[in-house]
């Protein structure tokens, strides 16, 4: 048997359909953007692997990096222990969030990054209530507040807090009625909109992807509709909770989206290029204020949250490599060029294959566009996660060298930062005679 059909044996892949699914390629080697399989096929990895990979795969400094690590320190449990690696990447994270954060709690990925905001967001006004620290600064005792406030739309990742807080479509229905009441609103995609006003008072947090809602089809809403909403929390006290999963470290044109508004969050999740796309590993950072809710004699007031590998030595010590590397001039050139080339290619694109284009190829529909980030629809039946011309252009794409997986008829390019010129070209190109061909 291949390793496909040893595959198909044993193991269940994610959201993969699995009636009818195509056998899953073997790939051997990952050499900077390129993904080598058996045959020696390369394919350009055009979506950094699920938007994880930040500077290309198998990356000799990062590798080097855990290399020496793995055989120093590769895990020790971190409760009443710390190490280098821990400790320095908190001080190098820190002054780089959009924010005045002060203390960073690790977990293990995207979602549990989620499920710590939301848990320490709803402790921290558990905590406050009664006798809580600080309880004066409100002046009345108050009970605690503990709604929770979220957009139409949004992909917070597929544990169950993270579900509860998730748009509630095809992902979340099976789980419908197991996932808690959440106050959804819909985020504003034109200037100028009316700010919804749902009563903040019994509100606790307020989570949120900036700007760009990346499951949710790549979606990209208004910076001034976000900075209008979070004064308004702030003005309420609602701890605002920046889901950066995906746009942190530099994929919007700025380190992280929230740099677009002037309004910080409390809380800010951090994952995915967090570790350069290397290993797992989950941030969450808090400010002082919702911390110190925490500080107390009261036992109870503990926050009770871990995992097994929370703070991993080697998970750190790669995200301490990739912001190495994430910081030279030469990474934020990389990210212009890509941003500059991705206007480009949109502009193209608007001439060719809007309804006015030429007869004959695939028409496009709201083009759009944040930094190394490109989207938008093709006009081809139903929009939505389901539509099946998704895996058609996976298929065409891999058999040009490039991988791409649209959502649904959202296709979007988010290259590894490591592309050149010529690669991202390769990319243009593809996607263009995809839609001439399909
Ligand atoms: C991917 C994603 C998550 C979930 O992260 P996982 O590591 O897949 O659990 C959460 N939030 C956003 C915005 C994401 O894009």
């Amino acid at each position: 048997m291949n390793l496909a059909q040893r595959d198909r044996q044993v193991i269940w892949h994610p959201y993969t359909h699995q009636k009818g699914m195509l056998d899953p390629i073997p790939i051997i080697k990952g050499d900077g953007v390129y993904l080598i399989d058996e045959q020696g096929n390369k394919y350009i990895d055009a979506i950094s692997s699920w938007w994880v990979n930040l500077h290309g795969h198998a990356h000799p400094y990062i590798a080097e990096k855990i290399y020496e690590q793995a055989t120093t320190l590769e895990q020790v449990i971190f409760a009443g222990f710390t190490h280098e690696p821990a400790v320095k990447l908190a001080e190098r994270l820190l002054p780089l969030l959009p924010g005045n954060f002060s203390k960073i709690f690790y977990s293990d990925n995207g979602s549990t990054a989620v499920e710590v905001g939301i848990k320490m967001a709803l402790q921290y006004w558990s905590n406050l209530g009664e006798s809580g620290v600080g309880s004066q600064e409100f002046g009345v005792k108050t009970q605690p507040r503990n709604k929770v406030l979220a957009l139409n739309n949004s992909y917070h990742g597929d544990t169950f807090g993270a579900m509860s807080v998730s748009d509630r479509g095809v992902f979340t229905l099976a789980f419908q009625d197991k996932l808690f009441e959440v106050i959804f609103i819909d985020a504003f995609t034109a200037p100028n909109s009316e700010l919804p006003t749902p009563d903040l008072s019994q509100v606790a947090c307020f989570i949120y992807e900036p700007l760009l809602q990346g499951a949710g089809s790549m979606s990209i809403y208004e910076a001034a509709w976000l900075e209008a909403m979070l004064e308004k929390c702030k003005e309420q006290k609602v701890i605002c909770i920046a889901d950066e999963v995906m746009t942190g470290f530099g994929r919007t044109g700025k380190l992280f989206a929230s740099e677009y508004c002037e309004t910080k969050p409390d809380i800010i999740c951090l994952s995915k290029g967090l570790t350069g796309g290397t290993i797992a590993l989950g941030v969450t950072a808090c400010t002082e204020k919702i911390y110190n809710a925490f500080v107390s004699d009261d036992k109870l007031k503990t926050f009770f949250h871990g995992h097994s590998f929370t703070a991993n030595p080697l998970a750190c010590t790669a995200a301490l490599a990739s912001l190495d590397l994430l910081q030279k001039t030469s990474c934020d050139q990389q990210r212009e060029l890509i941003s500059k080339m991705n206007s480009r290619f949109l502009a193209q694109l608007t001439t060719h294959f809007l309804p006015t284009g030429q007869a004959g190829s695939l028409l496009t529909k709201n083009h759009r566009q944040l930094g190394t980030i490109l989207a938008f629809e093709i006009d081809n039946g139903k929009d939505g996660y389901l539509n099946t011309i998704s895996s058609q252009i996976t298929q065409i794409a891999l058999s040009k060298g490039v991988y791409l997986r649209p959502l649904g008829n959202t296709l979007y390019i988010m290259p590894p930062y490591c592309i050149s010129e010529e690669q991202l070209q390769k990319v243009y190109d593809v996607v263009e005679e995809i839609l001439e061909e399909l």
